[in-house]
């Protein structure tokens, strides 16, 4: 073949393939640009997975009439002049290809407005070239449509993965950027639902609670800042879990260099290296690690989409990430109490697991009646979360509560969700332990379910498989269950499959634990007592005695408490009786 000079289409095509992977990679570069442009509030909506249709807008500070067409030109950027400006980025983008590349495999809207002007403006082109131009009314800020990714690369659009898959990369970017900025209130909504909002309250426990959950939010542990100088310029802050939480994988430490998500094994290995004899063989800490150094010290100029980033010093930036860690983990890290002598009753001595709970503690909201404590309280008995004391059974009430009886005071449960928490550390025990009991049902029952539920369940096979289900696709969007977890043997099938595929739609999201355990809580929330169900005292005293033994005995699966407890002290106040 001749050679020939591509044309200017073609060249593009081939250029923005450089940028725009997916929909993921279009939402990444458009809100690059918002917090650039110091934006506050940042939206993302999407349709489809982003294949069809994604809108980002922002408050920042705009394109002003006259430049806003020379936005999508390629290498066109208002954040970089000079080769020298590499060495010392500050700004996400710099290389001016986001837009033009987006805008030639798309069909982009793009209204802008400065503060400072009365009308904002509107650009909208097809494939990188502009059909349409007029002045629009919108407030200060930028707002990106982007329809039709790919209409004009078949070959692109071909390789998109489905919708669910698409929405979870646009998460997990989502998500990173609202941890790296923990200042700027985020909201990413799917097909209409919210997904996910960040506070904007400037705490990054705050974010982390909204994309891991209460439970795993307070428990990570603080990573101090501490003054790197004169040692280094190398500043590292964020958040490790304690060696009793961990993952199965390394996917859940996140690192950010100078406010940019990264992908970079060694700093990665530099975080595992900190739990050195910490944690089981085979599982991996969660961590958000964020380092901050001057920018001429670490290169961000390798590769226009991947998260790869070269440090001067790579020895240096390893050490400080790892000694952080490792002192967090040494000075922060929960201990065990030492158990306190209770005024009037033998306290029971330290078990296993009690350390876990020990920071949730101190930062979890109590249940009423649970604030106020005093110095002849026993602390053990009053912080949710501890183990508990050994209780007494009294009574049932209302076919929905347990009365019990401890050494500091009254305790009412909740039968269900203290049950819920009981079957839910036993299957996930039994889990670890690959010993799931498996109940056959008398006559295999075949369930029809939404394409949406079949199809999720039908992916998860295996982990079903190993909480205790045997469930096959039986045609369509039919499931055929022959056996349920024996603890839910009782429960109704369809009701079960139901809960799990929602629990999988949800769990599915890098938002939420681990998919196993979100199935697990819905398995357990199917088979435990209900309210209203009446018990025999030896009933009661068993739950009793098992939530006893549990690690986390005071909230259910889902973090609502499973007891109220009323201090001897409360009491006497109540009835007057203390002076
Ligand atoms: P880069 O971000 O590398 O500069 P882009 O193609 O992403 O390149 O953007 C080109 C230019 O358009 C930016 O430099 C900026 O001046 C302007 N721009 C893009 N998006 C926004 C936005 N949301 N708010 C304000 N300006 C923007
Ligand atoms: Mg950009």
């Amino acid at each position: 073949m001749p050679i020939r000079v591509l044309s200017e289409q073609v060249a593009s095509q081939i250029a923005a393939g450089e940028v725009v992977e997916r929909p993921s990679s279009v939402v990444k570069e458009l809100v690059e640009n918002s917090i650039d442009a110091d934006a506050r509030d940042i939206r993302v909506e999407t349709r489809a997975g982003g294949k069809k249709f994604i809108h980002v807008t922002d408050d920042g500070c705009g394109v002003p009439a006259t430049e806003a067409a020379l936005a999508f030109h390629r290498h066109s950027t208002s954040k970089l002049t000079t080769a020298d400006d590499l060495t010392r980025i500050s700004t996400l983008g710099f290389r001016g290809e986001a837009l033009a590349s987006i805008a030639a495999v798309s069909r982009l809207t793009f209204v802008t407005r400065t503060a400072d002007a009365p009308l904002g403006t509107l650009l909208r082109l097809e494939g990188g070239r502009v059909v349409a131009r007029q002045e629009s009314g919108r407030p200060p800020g930028t707002a990106v449509t982007v329809e039709d990714l790919f209409f004009n690369v078949p070959a692109r659009r071909k390789f998109l993965r489905t919708e669910r898959t698409e929405r979870r990369h646009i998460d997990a970017w989502l998500t990173r950027y609202a941890m790296a900025y923990p200042a700027l209130r985020f909201a990413l909504i799917h097909d209409g639902r919210t997904v996910f909002q960040s506070p904007g309250t400037d705490s990054l426990r705050d974010v982390l609670v909204a994309v891991y959950g209460l439970e795993i939010g307070a428990a990570l542990l603080e990573i101090p800042p501490v003054d790197p100088r004169p040692a280094s310029d190398i500043l590292v802050t964020g958040f490790a879990s304690p060696p009793s939480l961990h993952r199965a994988n390394r996917g859940y430490i996140t690192l950010f260099v100078n406010g940019r998500w990264v992908q970079d094994a060694r700093l990665t290995y530099a975080v595992i290296q900190a739990y050195h004899t910490l944690l089981p063989s085979k599982r991996y800490p969660l961590a958000v690690v964020i380092v901050q150094l001057p920018p001429e010290e670490v290169d961000v100029n390798v590769h226009p989409a991947k998260a790869e980033v070269r440090f001067r010093d790579g020895d240096a930036a390893f050490r400080a990430v790892q000694k952080a860690v490792r002192r967090t983990l040494l000075e922060r890290s929960p201990v065990p109490v030492a158990a306190h002598a209770p005024t009037a009753w033998p306290s029971t001595p330290p078990q296993g697991g009690q350390e876990r709970h020990e920071r949730l503690s101190q930062l979890r909201l109590r249940p009423a009646g649970e604030q106020r404590r005093t110095e002849a309280e026993s602390p053990r008995a009053e912080s949710p979360g501890d183990t508990l004391p050994p209780l007494r059974v009294v009574g049932q009430l209302g076919t929905t509560y347990i009365v019990a009886e401890g050494p500091a005071g009254m305790y009412l449960l909740d039968q269900h969700a203290a049950h819920e928490r009981v079957l839910f550390e036993q299957l996930l025990a039994e889990r670890q332990r690959a010993t799931v009991a498996s109940q056959a049902l008398l006559e295999p029952q075949p369930i029809e379910l939404t394409a949406e539920a079949a199809g999720l369940l039908e992916e998860h096979l295996e982990l079903l498989g190993n909480l205790g289900f045997q469930v096959e696709p039986f045609g369509g969007t039919t499931m055929l269950v022959r056996a349920l977890p024996s603890i839910a043997a009782q429960a109704d099938p369809r009701q079960v499959l139901e809960d799990v595929a929602a629990a999988l739609e949800i769990g599915d999201a890098p938002l939420a634990g681990t998919v196993e355990e979100a199935v697990a809580r819905q398995v357990c929330k199917q088979a435990a007592v209900k309210a209203g169900q009446v018990l025999a005292r030896e009933e009661m005293e068993g739950l009793v005695r098992a939530l006893e033994r549990c690690t986390s005995p005071r909230t259910c699966p889902h973090g609502r408490p499973t007891m109220i407890h009323l201090s001897v002290e409360q009491l006497a106040r109540e009835f007057g009786r203390s002076g």
